[in-house]
C-alpha cells in the first residue's frame, strides 16, 4: 500500500478538532486586533529563498524541497512564509495606500530535516506581520495579539526570551570579539561551527551541538556591541513589554535560525515540548523588503508551530469548547424521508447534526454514536411523529426528554 510521505501526516478526529480550534481563535483575536489574512502559494521560485533567509542557513544548506518544473525553472516548497508575503506584498503593491499593514497567515510548510518527535516534514504554522512601523511600542502591540491569542487558547504560562541582532553594519566589532573567543577554544567546537564561524558567525550562537553550547559559556554578547541607537531600542522595547505584563527574559544566544532579522529577536519555548521545545519565534526584519526589490520598510513579526501549540493543547488536557454533536436516527426506513424533512431546516441553524441513513436497528445506531463521540441521539419513530415531538438521549448521562418539534432550535441553543 502506498504511504504518506515520511513526515508528512495526516490529520483527522480530536487532533484536528484542536487545529480547527486554534484557527478559530487565531481568526477572532487577528480580527479583533485589525490584522488581514493573506494566502501566499506553497510554491515559489528558489531564490525567494536563498535571497532572503542566507546561504549559511541550515534551511538553505539542507532543508529545502527543490524540484525543477517541466520548463526547467527551479521551484521550492516554501519552508517559511515571511519571504512569501514580502514577495507578495511587493508583487501587488500592497503598502500603496495601506501603510502600515497587519497580515496574518495559516499554513503548510516544509523542511527536509531528520525526524523526531515533534518535528515534520510538513508542518503548520500561524504567522502574523506589522509591516510598516520601526517602533518598539509596534513590536509590543504585535507581541499583546501573540499572548491574547496564547492566553484565549488557555496558555497563559508561557514566557517569552528576548534579544537583540542589532543591524549587520553594527556587527563589526562583536564579530572581531567573537571570532578571538572562538578562536581560545576553537578545539571544543563542531566542524560546521568551523565553517560558521567564517561564513557567518551568528549562527555559531544557534548551533545545535551540546559541547558547542558548552563551550560558548562566557561568550561576548552581541547587545554589548551595537549602536546606542539600537539599544536604548532594546530598553524601550523591554519597558512596553513591562507596561504590558508580558514576562521575559533576556538571551544572549537568541540570534534565530534566518540571516534576515535586524535588532529585536525573541523566542517562546515551553518545557512540556520536550526537545522540540521551540513553539514559536520572530523578531525584526527591517532590510528584507528593500533586499527583495521593495521600498525601504520596517518590519516584525512572528512564526507559531501549529503542530506543537496542539500537542501541547493535549499535553495540558486543555480541552475544547464544546458543542453539541447530534445523531438523528429515524427509526426504521419509514421515518428515513420524513426525518430528512424535519433536520433540513435544522441544517440551516449551524447545528451539528448528522442523519442516520442506514435503517438499522436503534441499539446498533446508540452505539455508532457512542463510539463516534456525539452527545445527543434524537430519536424519530411512529410515536414521536403522531405527537409531533422527538426524544432526545442525552448520550453522557443516558437521561432522555421530549421535545415539542418548534422548540428544537431554541432548546439546543441552551444545551
Ligand atoms: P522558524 O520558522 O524556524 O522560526 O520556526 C517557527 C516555529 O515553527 C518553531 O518554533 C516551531 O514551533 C515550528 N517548526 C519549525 N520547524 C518545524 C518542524 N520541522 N516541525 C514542526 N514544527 C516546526
Amino acid at each position: 500500500m502506498t504511504q504518506s510521505v515520511k513526515g508528512m501526516r495526516d490529520l483527522w478526529g480530536t487532533e484536528l478538532r484542536h487545529f480547527q480550534f486554534v484557527e478559530r481563535m487565531c481568526y477572532q483575536i487577528m480580527g479583533a486586533h485589525g490584522y488581514q489574512e493573506i494566502r501566499t502559494p506553497i510554491v515559489e521560485s528558489t531564490d525567494l529563498f536563498s535571497r532572503s533567509m542566507g546561504s549559511t542557513t541550515d534551511i538553505i544548506n539542507k532543508e529545502m524541497y527543490t524540484f525543477k518544473d517541466r520548463s526547467d525553472r527551479s521551484l521550492t516548497l516554501r519552508p517559511e512564509n515571511t519571504a512569501s508575503v514580502v514577495r507578495a506584498i511587493i508583487q501587488n503593491k500592497l503598502l500603496e495606500g495601506n501603510d502600515p499593514l497587519h497580515l496574518f497567515y495559516i499554513g503548510p510548510m516544509f523542511r527536509y530535516e531528520r525526524m523526531q518527535s515533534g518535528r515534520y516534514r510538513q508542518f503548520w504554522q500561524i504567522g502574523a506581520e506589522s509591516i510598516g512601523v520601526a517602533s518598539p511600542e509596534s513590536e509590543v502591540e504585535n507581541l499583546v495579539l501573540l499572548f491574547d491569542f496564547l492566553g484565549s487558547l488557555g496558555l497563559t504560562d508561557l514566557s517569552l526570551s528576548i534579544n537583540s541582532v542589532g543591524f549587520p553594519d553594527e556587527r563589526a566589532s562583536f564579530y572581531t570579539a567573537f571570532k578571538s573567543f572562538f578562536k581560545d577554544r576553537e578545539a571544543s567546537f563542531c566542524p560546521d561551527c568551523h565553517r560558521r564561524i567564517v561564513d557567518n558567525p551568528l549562527r555559531v550562537l544557534d548551533c545545535k551541538v551540546a559541547s558547542c553550547q558548552t563551550a560558548l559559556t562566557g561568550h561576548p554578547e552581541i547587545l554589548n556591541f551595537l549602536s546606542s541607537e539600537s539599544r536604548s531600542h532594546h530598553e524601550k522595547f523591554q519597558k512596553c513589554l513591562h507596561g504590558s505584563n508580558i514576562s521575559f527574559s533576556t538571551n544572549p544566544k537568541m540570534v534565530r535560525g534566518l540571516d534576515y532579522y535586524t535588532r529585536t529577536t525573541f523566542e517562546v519555548i515551553s518545557p512540556d515540548l520536550g526537545a522540540q521545545c521551540a513553539l514559536l519565534g520572530g523578531g525584526r526584519y527591517d532590510r528584507l523588503i528593500q533586499d527583495l526589490g521593495g521600498p525601504a520598510t520596517p518590519a516584525f513579526g512572528w512564526a507559531l508551530g501549529l503542530d506543537r501549540l496542539v500537542s501541547l493543547l493535549i499535553k495540558k488536557n486543555i480541552s475544547l469548547p464544546s458543542k453539541p454533536r447530534i445523531l438523528l436516527i429515524p427509526l426504521g426506513e419509514s421515518m428515513l424521508e420524513y426525518a430528512l424533512q424535519l433536520v433540513r431546516p435544522l441544517w440551516t441553524t449551524g447545528h451539528s447534526i448528522e442523519l442516520e441513513t442506514r435503517g438499522v436497528a436503534l441499539k446498533k445506531s446508540l452505539a455508532t454514536a457512542n463510539r463516534k463521540g456525539h452527545s445527543h441521539a434524537f430519536i424519530l419513530g411512529e410515536g414521536e411523529k403522531a405527537k409531533n415531538i422527538i426524544t432526545v438521549k442525552f448520550l453522557m448521562t443516558g437521561e432522555q426528554e421530549e421535545w415539542p418539534l418548534g422548540e428544537i432550535t431554541s432548546r439546543l441553543t441552551k444545551l
